[in-house]
């Protein structure tokens, strides 16, 4: 397979975090323009930091850095500088989760950040065709009436303009299924749902993510292999799962990529695609990704088409659009 492949064909990021996508030279630059202190005020000391023991770790390290995010303007700088990296890595369309209950802890308003991200989406199409939107999550460590307040308030102003609510944070502990009056309130927007479940949290988050909230598609999904039955159910459905293998590798979910369950759930007929979840933090953008996986022996020309194929049938685009983006892609990978 020739390696400019990965890069040259149109591919899509179903799995992504603003905050993930926040670059050592913005956290230098935010730093400085926001009067915020860091510990490691040099680029080379901040990448020093870029190894991660696990999950809390990791965590720590993008709670410091986003420390530095404090405007409307930075959110939309990360945004943006995003999707001109993902066009530039023929990205033809992202779907970014974000959640200003995050920038909120720091007295950044909630309006600030859905503009932000907003804006960032408007321009990107306008400057690189590039489409998408973004996912409204909420912090599932923070009070679930914290997220339903913010529904309640927001959601209404900024309806066509988000596409989906989602559900990420730390997992463990909190279950999807107290979630759900939330879920229920963002159907009745006509948004469409994912949630984060299986990552390192029980295959029992996943059963309360599709039945209770009634998700389009879970983000990770891994951990569902040991419970047949849920395997069987997510086939049966083509329940979308956003796998990110080198994020699971990082945050210790699976300890080499050899060990990693994607092939095994691919040949059990799960609808699995690829994505990066914070390419700033694990191994830059798609192409990258795909490349890695390539060159550890986990990724053939079928498993690439088999994958691309999924993502762009998982996104939220409509059908005769992603049809044309497989038929592209198929004939390019040939
Ligand atoms: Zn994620």
């Amino acid at each position: 397979m020739n390696a400019d492949i990965f890069k040259e064909i149109p591919k899509t990021e179903l799995h992504v975090h603003l905050e993930g996508c926040l670059e050592p030279e913005q956290v230098i630059r935010f730093s400085a323009r926001n009067n915020v202190k860091l510990e490691q005020e040099t680029l080379e000391r901040l990448r020093t930091e870029y190894t991660f023991d696990g999950l809390n770790d990791f965590v720590s390290v993008m709670g410091r850095n986003s420390a530095t995010i404090q405007t409307e303007e930075d959110i939309y700088e990360i945004a943006f500088g995003y999707l001109k990296r993902a066009a530039e890595d023929n990205i033809v369309h992202a779907e970014m989760a974000f959640s200003p209950q995050g920038p909120a802890q720091r007295g950044v308003p909630y309006e600030a950040a859905f503009n932000g991200i907003i804006s960032a989406f408007k321009d990107a199409y306008r400057d690189f065709g590039i489409t998408g939107g973004p996912i409204l999550a909420c912090l599932r460590h923070r009070p679930v009436g914290e997220a339903l307040a913010m529904l309640k308030k927001y959601a209404r102003t900024y309806r066509d303009d988000v596409l989906a609510i989602g559900l990420h944070g730390a997992e463990l502990g909190y279950p999807p299924g107290l979630f759900e009056e939330c879920f229920a309130y963002a159907r009745t927007m006509g948004w469409k749902a994912v949630a984060h479940a299986g990552e390192e949290g029980p295959a029992d988050y996943i059963w309360q993510a599709i039945d209770i909230l009634q998700v389009d598609r879970i983000d990770h999904g891994v951990q569902c292999e040991v419970d047949d039955r849920l395997v069987e159910r997510l086939a049966e459905t083509a329940t979308p799962l956003t796998v990110c293998p080198l994020s699971n590798i990082h945050l210790k979910v699976f300890r080499e990529l050899a060990e990693h369950n994607f092939l095994r759930l691919l040949d059990r007929g799960l609808n699995v695609s690829i994505h990066t979840d914070d390419p700033a933090y694990f191994n830059g953008y798609l192409s990258e990704h795909y490349r890695i996986l390539h060159e550890a022996g986990v990724l053939d020309e079928a498993t690439l088409a088999l994958v691309q194929r999924n993502a762009f049938r998982s996104a939220f685009m409509d059908r005769e659009r992603s049809s044309q983006l497989i038929n592209a892609s198929d004939q390019m990978s040939e």
